[in-house]
């Protein structure tokens, strides 16, 4: 049975030109009505091709495969919108009726995690999860009735290297979580911005990922090593027939995670290799804490083991809604990191 809280979803990207050209073979299969996905051992696909005359039986086809099964599954042919409808539009209404909630990126560097959250605003079609959420919140808020008042609240940071960095005020240095009585965990100094339209939360946005890094370049060596969250605070009053005044406030983090790769396995030695221990560890204790959430057994939920997780811990769990969009590539030469993706996603469940 799979946990109402937490979710997991595992999307396919298609191949790139690049990919095609190569020939690569296409080792994921995806079958949407028993929501799995099916890796084939790129071995067999190359020993089959040279073994015309044998007739290989389904029990060997069956061991040269792995099924993993999910609460949706999506393929190369999924649009954004649809990705957002299946995903994301649920969790966004829970946080406009005052909830929390979470929305991850998870995968190999270059199989889809940005695509995912952000993808190309400048195309309608091609916006991602982020983008459809602003237009979702506000046009939510443009319905709301004379004795309804939102505020809306951004902030964006990342962590490299295990240090928190304000996006939206780069210049603020290393930020530190602290805890309070009042309002549990929060990160000291972390700006935040009050926002009254779709066009003032895309232009933070914009703002935010210009100080990722400079060149395009870098950018993806960067954000293949660090954790990205935007948040969206949203507090809503509202008047009852007595005239009094409820808020409510939800909590939205939409997280663009490090890509999942074994950095260790590069051959990285001393600053890179101390980097890559540590989004190692990030993502382990990520996937340790869903799977302690979701393993309703479990009463210890190791929030404390990173960064990462201290900072989500209100978000995760509890009254908390969470969806984890496991990112593939589909050619053969991914094999051991879709396979290592595929395990992690599905351990959560
Ligand atoms: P990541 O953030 O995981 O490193 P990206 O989101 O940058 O990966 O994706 C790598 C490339 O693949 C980009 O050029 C992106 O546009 C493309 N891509 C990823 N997913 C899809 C998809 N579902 N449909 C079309 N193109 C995609
Ligand atoms: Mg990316």
């Amino acid at each position: 049975m799979s946990n109402e809280c937490v979710k997991v979803v595992v999307r396919c990207r298609p191949f790139s030109e690049k990919e095609k050209e190569a020939g690569h073979a296409n080792i994921i299969k995806i079958n949407k009505e028993s929501a799995s996905v099916e890796l084939k051992d790129p071995k067999y696909i190359l020993n089959n091709a040279n073994a015309s005359n044998n007739n290989i039986n389904n029990e060997e086809i069956e061991q040269t495969s792995k099924t993993f099964t999910f609460d949706n599954v999506f393929d190369q042919d999924t649009t954004q919108l649809e990705v957002y409808n299946s995903t994301a539009r649920p969790i966004v209404d829970s946080v406009l009726e005052g909830y929390n909630g979470t929305i991850f990126a998870y995968g190999q560097t270059g199989t889809g995690k940005t695509f995912s959250m952000v993808g190309d605003r400048s195309k309608k079609e091609l916006r991602g999860i982020i983008p459809n959420a602003f237009d979702h919140i506000f046009s939510y808020i443009g319905r709301g009735g004379p004795d309804k008042k939102y505020l809306v609240r951004v902030s964006y940071l990342e962590i490299y290297n295990e240090t928190i960095k304000d996006l939206l005020k780069p210049k603020s240095g290393k930020l530190e979580i602290k805890e309070s009585t009042e309002i549990g965990l929060y990160v000291k100094d972390l700006s935040n911005f009050v926002v009254k339209d779709v066009q003032e939360m895309d232009r933070l946005m914009t703002v935010g990922n210009k100080n990722r890094s400079t060149g395009e370049t870098q950018m993806n060596a960067h954000s293949s090593r660090s954790h990205s969250i935007f948040t969206i605070t949203i507090e809503a009053s509202e008047l009852d027939s007595d005239g009094q005044e409820h808020i409510r406030a939800g909590k939205l983090h939409l997280v663009d995670l490090a890509g999942s790769e074994r950095q260790t396995k590069t051959g990285a030695t001393g600053d890179r290799l101390k980097e890559a221990t540590k989004i190692n560890l990030s993502l382990s204790a990520l996937g340790n804490v869903i799977s302690a959430l979701v393993d309703r057994k479990s009463s210890h939920i190791p929030y404390r083991d990173s960064k990462l997780t201290r900072l989500l811990q209100d978000s995760l769990g509890g009254n908390a809604k969470t969806v984890m969009i496991a990112t593939l590539s589909p050619a053969s030469y991914n094999y051991d990191e879709s396979l290592s993706t595929l395990r992690y996603a599905n351990r959560t469940k």
